[in-house]
């Protein structure tokens, strides 16, 4: 199983937790009702087309910022 397949479980799961206590199909952050085409889309969606696209866009630059510290690629910085 790959790290997306498990988030993709995760989150169904937390969307079927939803569905218990009656809050599946409302927008984790706005609160607003899912449109109905979002859900046949992303069954397990957490938030609102408005919220996932402003999520999106403050993830995209917060990857722009360079962590010089950090390689995660290239085994070659190690040295041990
Ligand atoms: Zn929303």
């Amino acid at each position: 199983m790959t790290n997306t397949d498990r988030k993709i479980l995760n989150m169904i799961d937390a969307a079927l937790k939803r569905i218990q206590v009656e809050e599946y199909g409302v927008c984790a952050n706005c609160q607003e009702e899912m449109q109905q085409k979002r859900l046949e889309a992303v069954p397990w969606a957490k938030h609102c087309i408005s919220c996932q696209e402003k999520m999106e866009q403050d993830c995209c630059s917060n990857r722009k910022i360079p962590h010089p510290y950090k390689p995660r690629w290239g085994t070659h910085y190690e040295t041990r």
